[in-house]
């Protein structure tokens, strides 16, 4: 280490550039990005907890940058939402959602209901509950094609504000979920208040489910029990492998996410996977 203080240094200095022009060229990126159509959708299915059926899928967004490569929301929804860009891309995600919605439906397969999830900057909004409306309406979507999820954290953090939004989304008809539950602080009596339909177990309670971990299986024992007395259905969210499934359904989960039954996939896979009959 002696005599190498300098060098160190100017290593970390030369690495937080990096990562600060990392965060720029995406910042500035986005906009152009969206002008040139390098935003796309995945869409990760919902199954019932036989795992034998689908209940509809998750729409996830994906940007293949020109230079960067393929981008992990996890890295560029914060920088959206600190530039307020979210707003743009949230309104773009809609969109996409409901036009390949209505292209599935004209081409006659059948489809199944889409969960967009929503950023906290999006809830705080005022135009989102019309601006959704009126987008559902331009592709005639129904509105139980179309659910929102809202992570624990955004809803909690303004829950008088997120309160009103879930009122009039409930009241246009949409279902709603509590995302990522169990890595925020809920009040239970906001819970309650909110009275959404579903509950989405954050992955990382699932990840350490196991037969040798009572621990965990306890804590998702209350989990579950929690929602169904608030009479929510749960979900369970980064299911991997066959034995979380089996405890899963011993413990009355209601409906399972993850890849070991299905990953993201294009809307083309997926609309495929609901319709299995149809060739071409
Ligand atoms: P999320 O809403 O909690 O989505 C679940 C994430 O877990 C997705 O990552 C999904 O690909 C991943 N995942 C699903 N099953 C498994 C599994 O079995 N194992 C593992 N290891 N991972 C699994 P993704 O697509 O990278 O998205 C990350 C986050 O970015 C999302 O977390 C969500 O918070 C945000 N995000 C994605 N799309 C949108 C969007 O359209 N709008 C907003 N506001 N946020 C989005
Ligand atoms: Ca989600
Ligand atoms: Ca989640
Ligand atoms: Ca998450």
């Amino acid at each position: 280490v002696k005599g190498n203080g300098r060098n160190n240094f100017r290593f970390f200095e030369t690495s937080m550039n990096a990562a600060t022009l990392r965060t720029i060229s995406i910042q500035q990126g986005l906009r152009a990005g969206m002008e040139h159509d390098q935003f796309f959708l995945h869409y990760q299915p919902k199954f019932d907890c036989s795992g034998a059926s689908i209940v509809g899928a998750e729409a996830l967004l994906r940007w293949r940058h020109p230079e960067l490569g393929l981008i992990s929301p996890a890295e560029f929804i914060p920088v959206a939402e600190k530039s307020g860009q979210i707003l743009a891309l949230g309104q773009w995600v809609l969109e996409q959602v409901c036009r390949e919605m209505r292209a599935w439906q004209d081409a006659g397969r059948s489809v199944a209901p889409i969960a967009v999830n929503l950023s906290q900057i999006q809830l705080r909004s005022p135009g989102l509950v019309e601006d959704i409306l009126a987008t559902k309406r331009r592709h005639g979507i129904a509105p139980d094609l179309l659910m929102f999820e809202i992570t624990e954290s955004a809803a909690m953090e303004n829950a008088d504000e997120t309160r009103k939004t879930v009122d009039r989304l409930k009241a246009a008809g949409f279902a709603l979920a509590i995302d990522d539950f169990g890595t925020g602080y809920s009040s239970l009596s906001h819970l309650q208040e909110f009275g959404v339909q579903q509950m989405k177990v954050d992955r990382a309670f699932i990840r350490t489910l196991a037969e040798e971990n009572p621990q965990a299986r306890s804590i998702v024992t209350a989990i579950i029990r929690l929602a169904h007395a608030l009479e929510m259905e749960v979900v369970a969210e980064g299911v991997e492998t066959p034995e979380q499934l089996r405890l899963l359904q011993e413990l009355q989960c209601d409906q399972t996410q993850g890849y070991l039954l299905g990953r993201p996939m294009s809307g083309d896979d997926f609309s495929r996977l609901l319709n299995p009959d149809v060739t071409a």
